[in-house]
This record gives C-alpha cells, structure tokens and sequence, in this order.
C-alpha cells in the first residue's frame, strides 16, 4: 500500500460490511481517512451470516476458512493479530466423501501422504499416484497465478501473459490449452469418483466443472495449505473485523440499506440512505454484487460503471438447510460431502434446465464437530448442521411467470431426494419443524439485491471468463468496486484480497491527486482537487 501523506478529510463510505467490505473498511481507517461503513443488514458478514434455529447460532454461509496468510498479512497492515482476535483450529480431516448406496466413504486429509493412503485403499495404488501429480500440478498453477492474478489488480490476458513469463505460461499450457477442469480432471484420474471429488472444487466459485477452466485445480493446493474451524464460526470472522474497525475509528450503520449513489460533475459525492437522509462522501467503496450497480439499483447516475451480468452467466445459488437436528448412522466429521451417481445430470438440471437438481450433491457442515466424528454436544443429542443443494440463479422469478419460484412446491422434493441421498448413504437426520430454516434462491436475492440469489458473482465459465470479472477502479471518479463478484473473484479469501485491492487502488488514487495537487498548485495552476468538488 502507499505510504506517502494523504489527506486526511477524504471522506470514505463503504456500502456494504461483507468480507470485502469490511476490510476497505479498515484498511482505509488505519490510513487515517474518516471512514464510514453502512450495510443494510442488522449485523455484518454478508453472506458470512449467522441464523438462530432452536435456540442455537448456526453459519449459514461459507463453513470453511482458508489462505490464512490473506488475513495474516490485512491483519499485519491493520496493527492486529489473526491469534488474537480468533481461536482457529486446524483441521487435519479436510472432508469425508460418500457416494449413493456405497458403503466405502474417502476422507481427505491436510497431509496429502495420508490422503495418497486412503486413496490407495479407497481406489487403487496407481490411483493414489495419480493424486499426488495432481496436488504437485496444482501447485505448480496456484504458485503460478498467486502473484500476478490474485495478489495483482485485475490483469488483461496480455498483461498476464507478460507476468508469467516463459515459465509461467508453460505451466498453464500444460493444463492443456483451454481444457475444462472436467476434461483435465479425466486426464489425471481413472477412477470416475476422485474426478467427481476434485471437479466439485468448481462449485467453490459457483461454476461447473464442466465449464470452468481447468486452472480452478489451484483450489486443492489452496485446502492442502490448511482449512481451519473457527470459535463461534465464520461469522465470527465478520464479528471480529467489525469490531476492529470500529476501535480503528470506522462509523458503523447497520440496518440502513443505501438507494443511491449520489454524483456531482461526474464525480461521487455521496449516497442516499432508503430513510432519505444524504451522506456526503469524497470516494465510496460498493461492496454488494457489482451488478446492483449495471441494474440501476443505486441509481442511473452509476449505472455505467460496470457491465452487467446476464442471467445465463450467473454462478450457482443454493438451497440450504440450518438445522438443530438428531444424526445417526454416518460417522460425521466436520465438512462431509455425498454425491449422487449421475454428477453431469446435475450441472444440466442447474445451468440448462434451470430448475434445483433430481441428483444434486448434498454438503453437510456438522458444525459441533471437527476431526473427530463425535459432536461436541454429545452423542443423541441435537446438532448444528448446515446442508447445502446447488441451485440456479433465478431468484429473481416473479411467482407465475411459468419459471421456478422456489415455494414449497419445488424445494420439498428437494429436501426429500436430499435426505433420501443421505440415508443411501447411512446418514439419518430427524429434526422438529422448529429446528430449521430453509433459505431459498429467492431468499438469497432479497439478501444480497440484484443476483437472483448467484452467490459467487459471475460464474466462472470459460479461460476468459478469470478477465471478465470488474475491476476495483470503476470508470466512475471516486467510485470504487470490492467484493465476490470483483476480481480476483468469490470465497471469503479471495473476496478480502479485493478489498485490500479496493483500499489500495483508492489510495493511490489519492496519493496521486494530492501529489499533482501540490505540483500544480507550486507552479501556479489552481484546479479543483477531489476534495473540493465533492459535497459539503
Ligand atoms: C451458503 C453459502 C456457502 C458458501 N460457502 C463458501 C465457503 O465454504 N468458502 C468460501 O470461501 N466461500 C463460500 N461462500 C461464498 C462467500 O461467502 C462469499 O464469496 C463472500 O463472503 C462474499 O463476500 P463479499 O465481500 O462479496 O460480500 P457479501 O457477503 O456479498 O456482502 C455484501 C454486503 O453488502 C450489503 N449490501 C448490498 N447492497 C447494499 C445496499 N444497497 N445498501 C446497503 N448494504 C448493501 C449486503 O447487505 C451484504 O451485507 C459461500 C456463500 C454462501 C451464501
């Protein structure tokens, strides 16, 4: 980040306390600018949110924390310690894999000898080799790409072509030029299960394994690297950051949703609250789904500053399940995954047929439990279980107009193909009307406006697609971009790098302006300064 004066009556507005959010949030204030961060919600984390179900807090967004070094090095430049703020646990049972009507389940361990032993037990020895090039192929591309794409501001595919280097780019061809992660997959395993496991990494990023770029791969380096349980849950990730930002002198308004981003001679100058009051601003950082923004839902002003996203390239949404349910007759571990036999058939019903999966793979985030299959609450007595079902994006279907709505109608044989999936594969799960809320495509889009419930931005489809993503300077002076659907993309880590890149590339911004300020102003040539063209 610069490091040079700036001035310190630049007025900053964060809208939006997700991940992204949070961190511009803080960044910002440790830069000494005043900085005020207003989310519609009542309490901060975005899609990092916690439900009550029966008395008990329940995650009911992203369960897994990983590339600690993200929040090591945000945590370092904000004056504060990960370990101090956070009781994270790591993990050594990454996941446990089960598939319909088998009695054989695979775990996946952070120590890949011990995963390669249970392949070769699961599979066969030439298998678990297999897997062992696999990890060392990815990462040779997660330290390929770490750097220049997702440390970097959003590169062009030539400017990326020139980072890399000869080196680099024979990394990437050797993935096979412009294969699928499905077709590169195939390449590496024999056993069409270990295909299914690791192409259900597309799904981290909302896409489909047949559809995203064989460089999603990365994402096994990234849990090999460690997956860590969090005290109190992810949402105490959000907790945490909020309430340093705040002791770092960021002004916190939850419950305000912002209408409008307000400009004056082309430039930002604040926003308009839904209660109608006006905060003035001198840059703002928007952190809901960049799309808000092409639609017109902060205003036509801004409208221009993104492209928007076509129904068809949304990423995935979900169907998800908070329960406080009775398990038995599956050994659970912390993150557990069951898969049905015809996996295609499900990315079809999704991205083609646009309707909730007949064979869609059921996640269960036991959440009183970590490598251990025995719940912290005992056994027979009620758990913290979040199960999740890939859905289509289309949350945003008036009831009636012939496409899905996601009533009752459609999300029950949902939930009971899901539940029948987990008993083929031992699991039972009892629970009482009470002890569970269902949450909706639909419920999604009213969360986070404008996605139709995508959770992961634009979907990740296609070699180009890793370019197509905005960036965090928007065309618009002072408006500034950060979060899922922002490069370098969705999940809660790379969703905080942009808020570091949101952070950074403002204050370059300024540290420019403010230096061409002096300049001009020592050689007599007075122009408004970013300052000074804002509101009052
Ligand atoms: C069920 C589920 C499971 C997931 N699993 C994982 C996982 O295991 N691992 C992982 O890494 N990622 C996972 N993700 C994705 C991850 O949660 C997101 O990529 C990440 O949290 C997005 O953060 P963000 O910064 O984009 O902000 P978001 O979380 O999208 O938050 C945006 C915030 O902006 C606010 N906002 C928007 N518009 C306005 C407005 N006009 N006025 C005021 N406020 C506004 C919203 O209220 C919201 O609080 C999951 C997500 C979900 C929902």
């Amino acid at each position: 980040m610069a490091t040079s004066a700036l001035p310190s009556d630049h007025r900053v507005i964060v809208v939006g306390a997700g991940i992204a959010g949070l961190v511009s949030a803080l960044l910002l204030a440790c830069r000494g600018l005043p900085v005020t961060l207003v989310d519609a919600a009542p309490t901060p984390g975005g899609k990092m949110r916690q439900v009550q179900v029966d008395g008990v807090g329940i995650d009911a967004g992203p369960t897994v924390f990983t590339m600690r070094w993200v929040f090591d090095q945000i945590l370092a430049e904000a004056g504060a310690d990960l370990d101090a703020l956070l009781q994270l646990r790591p993990l050594s049972v990454l996941a446990r894999h089960a598939w319909r009507g088998q009695a054989q389940t695979l775990d996946l361990f952070a120590d890949r000898q011990q995963s390669a032993d249970a392949i070769a037990q699961f599979s066969s020895p030439a298998e678990a080799r297999r897997f062992l090039a696999f990890c060392a192929q990815a990462q040779r591309v997660y330290s390929t790409l770490e750097g220049p794409y997702i440390r970097s501001e959003r590169p062009s595919l030539f400017s990326l072509a020139g980072d890399l280097g000869p080196r680099g780019l024979a990394v990437l061809a050797g993935l096979g030029p412009f294969a699928s992660l499905w077709r590169s997959l195939g390449r590496h395993f024999h056993d069409a299960r270990l295909q299914q496991l690791f192409g259900r990494y597309a799904t981290y990023c909302g896409a489909s394994p047949w559809a995203a770029p064989a460089t999603l791969m990365l994402v096994a380096q990234v849990e090999l690297d460690g997956v860590w349980a969090v005290d109190g849950g992810m949402h105490a990730v959000a907790r945490a950051l909020s309430q340093l930002a705040q002791r770092r002198g960021v002004q916190l308004q939850y419950g305000q949703p912002v209408q409008e981003i307000m400009l004056r001679q082309g430039r930002v100058c604040g926003v308009r609250l839904a209660s109608g009051q006006a905060l003035a601003a001198d840059s703002v950082v928007f952190n809901g789904d960049s799309h808000a923004l092409a639609s017109g839902l902060l205003g036509g002003a801004v409208q221009p500053a993104v492209t928007p996203t076509a129904r068809g390239d949304r990423s995935l949404s979900a169907v998800t399940w908070a329960l406080h349910a009775r398990s038995s007759g599956f050994p659970l571990v912390r993150h557990n995954v069951f898969f049905d036999a015809d996996y295609r058939s499900e990315f079809d019903d999704i991205f083609a047929q646009r309707r909730l999966p007949r064979q869609g793979t059921v996640y269960v985030c036991a959440q009183d439990r970590d490598d251990a299959a025995q719940a912290t609450g005992g056994a027979g007595q009620p758990e913290r279980l979040l199960c999740l079902v890939n859905a289509p994006a289309d949350g945003d279907q008036a009831a009636g107009s012939g496409l899905r709505s996601f009533d009752p109608e459609e999300t029950d044989p949902c939930e009971q193909r899901s539940l029948a999936l987990l008993r083929q594969c031992g699991l039972t799960l009892q629970w009482q009307p009470h002890q569970q809320l269902r949450t909706t495509p639909q419920d999604f889009h009213r969360l986070f406006p404008a996605t139709g419930g995508a959770l992961y931005g634009r979907a990740t489809h296609g070699w180009m697609s890793s370019f197509s993503r905005p960036s965090a300077a928007s065309s618009i002076p002072g408006l500034y971009l950060a979060g899922g659907s922002v490069h370098p993309g969705p999940g809660v880590p790379m969703a905080a790098m942009s808020g570091r890149l949101a952070a950074a590339t403002l204050l370059a911004h300024l540290d420019s302006t403010s230096r061409s300020r002096r300049v001009h102003i020592s050689g007599g040539i007075s122009t408004p300064s970013a300052t000074t063209a804002s509101t009052a």
